[in-house]
């Protein structure tokens, strides 16, 4: 992976969104606060057809290449540019490690 100035300043950004990590028992892990994010990461996962919640047992960004695990359930995508995300999401660039 290619790591430009762009997506540093991206990753950091979101940093101390990790610390959400806490999460509920059988809760969606609060890897961030879905209504503080910046209208560009709202914009992107609108048109990648982001879920939170993926439908699929094995079409998860967890299972997803441009998936980076951060810290527990939570990690960040290389699609949404560097922008957070949590393991069990999905969106429709869904790619399969190889
Ligand atoms: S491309 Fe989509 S499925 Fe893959 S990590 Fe990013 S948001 Fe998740």
């Amino acid at each position: 992976m290619r790591i430009t100035r762009r997506w540093a300043l991206g990753a950091m950004a979101f940093a101390p969104l990790a610390a959400f990590g806490a999460q509920e028992p059988g809760s969606q892990p609060a890897c961030y606060d879905s209504d503080r994010l910046p209208l560009s990461q709202r914009s992107m996962r609108r048109s990648l057809g982001f879920k939170e919640v993926s439908d699929s047992e094995t079409r998860r960004c967890s299972d997803c290449a441009f998936f980076t695990r951060t810290q527990g359930d939570c990690g960040t995508c290389q699609l949404l540019i560097g922008g957070p995300t949590n393991a069990a999401s999905v969106c429709n660039s869904w790619a399969g490690k190889s």
